[in-house]
């Protein structure tokens, strides 16, 4: 680890006071704090508070305080403070960086990158504060008119993941923020002080007390539940697995909020045989190997026209062979841990599965254990060929380093099969054919297409899914409107 980097220690000086409530640093009522733990290591790295019930409802009331305040700011003073935000969190980006990477696991070039994404949030949210148009609606009555002005919904509840530890919650807080809501945030109980870290940030910005409060917790059911029932709460904004997004969605809708989920996915990748299976191959090493696999836009099925199956499947295994694992702070490391032994366990079972079926195991497959790596949760970056509808992997997301390849002979048979899933979050399609790529992403019944194109994300760009991948977007023109109510307004003359 470099020496010059402020560690994550320092970087979070918090004690263990890391809730942020009515713009104080608090610790919890009863004094609990957790462990935080690195996956690379096992080393402690820090301990957060473990807030309950009680710090929950004062941070609900803290927000609802504060509401009418910021509802009433203009947008230009909100702009403003989330300008600031996205100021200091550049200026801050390598501490950042080296917190998530110890914190989560992911190799520094990707922290780097995901600080940069989580303050393209603050950046893209500050102007579009700026332009939350309304309409006027020519009325059938001429001694009458018609007015739609769009309003902040009030109180809302962010509950975020582990996985992007810091860019899922500027993805929240941001929008929120600039429409003019106040919010109550909940991270992943494996990265509270990535969200610790993002917190400090907003209250240096100068947000407002209460604005923006952050509860950290290991029981996550405990303070989800006080954020849920309070009527007082008016939106919750999710990202998470598909089942406990169900969940939620549906405790929510006994008091009526209004919900967005950015739930599981189960991504196709398809490479049709007009395509360069040479670049194909190493896109897909990219976007399949980052963050170790754990993306919810993570391709889990890749279709490869027969003709060029074997060639892509040479490159592939070639350069999957060639990432070297091992924690995210040294040199040349290109995949990191996963979070935990059950993300471990997850992958083994999906290749024995496979394996067990007959597909064919060309690269990995088995936990790292050599190097000292056995004291984190590395797994080898795997390749799987002849994978088939029979195996688990087919239908279960992984969220692991596992490259499951499925050799296909039409566009109309790969179409069919690409949307035979529950989810549709992102899909990808390789061909230099331009009419085939416009009928095949206008095919693909999911929220994202990636045509030649690995990443299609960014914070100006509406992301989010259909089906169990979930509802409602987040970035984009969209992103701020899931924090919007639309007020119609009749005027008699
Ligand atoms: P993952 O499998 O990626 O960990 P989860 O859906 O379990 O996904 O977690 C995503 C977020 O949801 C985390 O912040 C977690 O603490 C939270 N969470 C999990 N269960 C609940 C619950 N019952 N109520 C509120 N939040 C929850």
């Amino acid at each position: 680890m470099s020496t010059d980097v402020t560690t994550p220690g320092e970087l979070t000086s918090f004690g263990v006071a890391t809730l942020f409530i009515d713009g104080k640093w608090e610790a919890a009522d009863t004094g609990a704090t957790f462990d935080v733990t690195d996956p690379a290591t096992g080393t402690i790295i820090g301990q957060a508070s473990d807030a309950g019930g009680a710090e929950t409802d004062r941070a609900i009331a803290a927000a609802s305080d504060a509401w009418p305040a910021w509802a009433r700011e203009t947008a230009y003073r909100r702009a403003e403070v989330l300008r600031a935000a996205h100021d200091l969190m550049v200026e801050r980006a390598e501490d950042l960086a080296h917190l998530m990477t110890s914190e989560q696991g992911k190799p520094l070039r990707a922290a780097r990158n995901e600080v940069r994404y989580a303050a393209d949030f603050l950046a893209w949210f500050a102007e579009e504060a700026k332009r939350v148009y309304g309409q006027t609606i020519p009325s059938n009555r001429s001694s009458h008119r018609f007015t739609v002005l769009k309003q902040p919904v009030g109180v809302v509840a962010g509950i975020t993941p582990w996985n992007y530890p810091m860019s899922m919650i500027t993805r929240k807080v941001a929008p929120a923020v600039a429409a003019g809501c106040t919010i109550v945030l909940k991270p992943a109980e494996q990265t509270p002080l990535c969200a610790a870290a993002v917190f400090k940030v907003f209250e240096d910005a100068g947000f407002p007390p209460g604005v923006a409060n952050l509860v950290t917790t290991q029981r996550p059911e405990q303070v989800g539940d006080r954020l849920l029932d309070d009527a007082r709460v008016r939106k919750l904004t999710f990202t998470g697995s598909t089942e406990v997004g169900t969940v939620l969605a549906g405790r929510a809708a006994a008091t009526m909020k209004r919900v967005s989920l950015e739930l599981g996915g189960h991504a196709p990748m398809i490479v049709f045989d007009d395509a360069d299976p040479e670049h194909a191959a190493k896109g897909v090493s990219l976007v399949k190997f980052l963050n170790a696999g754990q993306a919810c836009i993570s391709p889990n099925r890749i279709y490869v026209q027969r003709g060029i199956v074997e060639r892509f499947l040479e490159v592939l295994t070639d350069r999957t062979a060639a990432l070297e694992a091992g924690p995210g702070h040294q040199a040349n490391v290109g995949i990191g841990p996963l979070i935990d032994q059950a993300s471990l366990e997850k992958v083994q079972r999906q290749i024995d599965d496979a394996v067990g079926r007959g597909a064919r195991l060309l690269v990995g497959g088995r936990r790292l254990t050599d190097n000292g790596l056995d004291r984190g949760y590395f797994f080898a970056p795997t390749v799987l060929a002849d994978v088939d509808e029979s195996m688990v992997i087919y239908r279960e997301e992984t969220f692991g380093p596992l490259a499951a390849v499925i050799a296909f002979d039409t566009e109309d048979e790969v179409i069919a099969k690409a949307n035979d899933t529950q989810y549709g979050l992102a899909s990808y399609v390789y061909t230099r054919d331009l009419g085939r790529a416009v009928r095949v992403s206008e095919a693909l019944r999911f929220g994202i297409v990636g045509v030649n194109d690995i990443n299609p994300t960014g914070a100006q760009a509406p992301f989010g899914g259909r089906g169990s991948s979930g509802l409602g977007r987040e970035g984009g023109a969209e992103g701020i409107d899931e924090y919007l109510d639309v007020k119609l307004v009749g005027l008699a003359l």
